[in-house]
């Protein structure tokens, strides 16, 4: 496989990809993320781990603003997502300026979300058509490239339900990538796999950082963060118990509930 960013468009150099200050979410009364801090250089591939209700998916969610955070800041690829700031003062962006932000970052998540009624190729083609009107030629070449570099150009004309689970997940992150993203979000890629099928999402999604993507990947695959982040970030109840670099806190975990959790997943 090659290079699977080259095509992202250049964008002014920033110091943090995503940079996150304190950020608070919650769902009526219930606060699922208490003051969160963090910060994602470009190029960095960020594991994100901790049990079910830790507020991991809450969390990414909050970056690509499919949630609405309730305090703090949040900046992706440099600018501040939902708010323009004037005067010392914070004002909501429209529904569009939220939707231009957002096309900086694309997702994954842990069902695959195929439309099922097009091909493959058809999937990924359908963002670059509809949100950036490119010309169909260039964004079926384009497509076909991406279908080629995560090993599915012989299954472009297949329909989601003729493909393995592993297969759509490829066609998922090919579909991510059309939209030329600065920062990929996974949440939990693997989880609705069978066996047999993890290698070969973790592949690409390896060999997508060795092109030199910015992620952000929740995952229950210890192996995969310790082979390919740069660092791990431990979450429960809401909050960052701990982080570093995962070998690090994989083979030292300073905290009783990081080393709890990583006696039940390794
Ligand atoms: P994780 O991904 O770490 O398993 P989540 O972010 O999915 O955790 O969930 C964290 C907590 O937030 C859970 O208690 C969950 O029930 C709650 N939660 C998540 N989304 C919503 C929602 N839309 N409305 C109400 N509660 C939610
Ligand atoms: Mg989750």
């Amino acid at each position: 496989m090659t290079d699977l960013t080259k095509n992202a468009e250049p964008e002014a150099p920033v110091e943090f990809m995503v940079r996150a200050e304190n950020v608070h979410k919650s769902f009526g009364r219930t606060e699922v993320l208490k003051g969160i801090d963090l910060q994602v250089r470009p190029g960095e591939v960020m594991c994100v781990v901790g049990p079910s209700g830790s507020g991991k998916s809450t969390f990414l969610r909050c970056v690509n603003h499919l949630e609405k955070i309730n305090g703090g800041r949040l900046w992706v690829n440099g600018r501040l997502m939902g708010y323009r700031e004037k005067n010392g003062r914070l004002y909501e962006l429209r529904d569009r300026e939220v939707a231009e932000q957002r096309r900086d970052i694309g997702m994954v998540f842990q069902r695959f979300n195929l439309f099922p009624h097009m091909t493959a190729l058809e999937n990924v083609m359908e963002a670059p058509l509809r949100v950036k009107k490119r010309p169909k030629a260039e964004v079926r070449a384009r497509a076909e490239e991406l279908l080629e570099r995560v090993g599915l150009a012989d299954r472009k004309g297949n329909y989601p339900s003729q493909l393995s689970g592993g297969q759509q997940q490829r066609v998922a992150i090919a579909r991510a990538l059309a939209m030329d993203p600065a920062l990929m979000l996974f949440d939990e890629p693997t989880s609705a796999l069978d066996p047999e099928l993890v290698g070969e999402v973790l592949s690409v999604m390896q060999q997508l950082a060795a092109d030199g993507m910015t992620m952000m990947v929740v995952t229950h695959e210890m192996g995969f963060a310790r082979e390919v982040g740069d660092s791990l970030v431990f979450m429960d109840d809401g909050v960052i118990v701990e982080q570093g670099d995962p070998r690090d806190v994989l083979a030292n975990p300073s905290h009783p509930r990081t080393r709890e959790f990583f006696s039940k997943v390794l």
